[in-house]
């Protein structure tokens, strides 16, 4: 488990220190290990609640970190090699991404493998950019940049927190070309009305851009939820205060996607 220090160091701006080069030296440090994949469900754009599951039925094991996901992204539909993580730490150890050095016994990976999508689409034009779904719903006058690397994992557990709240909010009428800027590197872009910083390092970095013509900063790290509501009530974005006072609730928001199928049978995820 990463401590906080360094996942904050794990998602530098810097090119030549970020996740992509952080990660593929995390093994590195470590003794020999078995590594297992655990893929009985599998999770489509995660890592958060918001993704969606599969049952899969899927395990993977290996005394070779490396080769276990390896062999998993090539399970999920997607080539090792298209991954700066896998293709780095390939390179690193002068190994092929190809998976031509590994021996796979069990079942073949072509019986087991299923396309999982990994990004969450986004749509922009003059008028907005949100997430797909939140497009659909109509949204205007929001610019939420596509988070990148950058954004560590305490910003990030905000992050689907803030969007749900944004699509619950939305009434129809247009917000007042509200930008909101996260992560490490982010610019404002001018011609925003008001300008959200979700963060210690936005706020830090673009406090005195004169791009801003308003500013909302939330200078915590990680973000505090109540200031998160103040600066999107301060936006004119009306979020509703139970969804931050309540923030282990809103897994249950997507529970109902699972309903009465029985691969997710409540009795499954019971301890007795
Ligand atoms: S403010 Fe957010 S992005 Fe910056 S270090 Fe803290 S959690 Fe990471």
């Amino acid at each position: 488990v990463m401590d906080i220090k360094s996942r904050k160091t794990a998602h530098s701006p810097e090119e030549a220190k970020n996740l992509f080069h952080c990660v593929p030296r995390l093994p590195d440090r470590l003794p020999p290990i078995l590594a297992v994949l655990d893929g009985i469900y599998t999770l489509e754009r995660g890592p958060a609640f918001d993704g969606r599951v599969h049952r899969s039925n899927i395990l993977v094991a290996s005394s070779d970190v490396l080769s276990a996901d390896m062999v998993g992204a090539r399970i999920m539909g997607h080539e090792p090699r298209d991954i700066p993580i896998l293709a780095n730490a390939a390179a690193n150890r002068n190994r092929p991404s190809d998976l031509s050095d590994i021996e796979v016994v069990g079942e073949s990976i072509e019986n087991v493998a299923s396309y999982h999508e990994y990004d969450f689409a986004y749509h922009e034009d003059d008028q907005r950019c949100v997430p797909v779904p939140l497009a659909r719903d109509g949204i205007t006058g929001l610019f939420y940049r596509k988070y990148d690397e950058t954004m560590c994992t305490y910003c990030a557990s905000m992050n689907g927190l803030i969007l749900s709240a944004i699509r619950y909010a939305w009434k129809g009428e247009p917000w007042d070309r509200v930008e909101v800027l996260t992560g490490k590197k982010m610019t404002p872009t001018p011609g925003m009305n008001k300008t959200i910083l979700v963060g210690k390092c936005m706020y830090q970095k673009n406090r005195d851009n004169p791009n801003i013509k308003e500013m909302i900063p939330i200078k915590g790290c990680p973000p505090n939820p109540k200031t998160i509501l103040k600066a999107l009530h301060q936006a004119g974005i009306d979020a509703d205060p139970m969804l931050f006072e309540n923030i282990d609730q809103l897994p249950g928001f997507f529970m109902s996607r699972y309903e009465g199928k029985p691969e997710f049978d409540e009795s499954f995820f019971q301890v007795s």
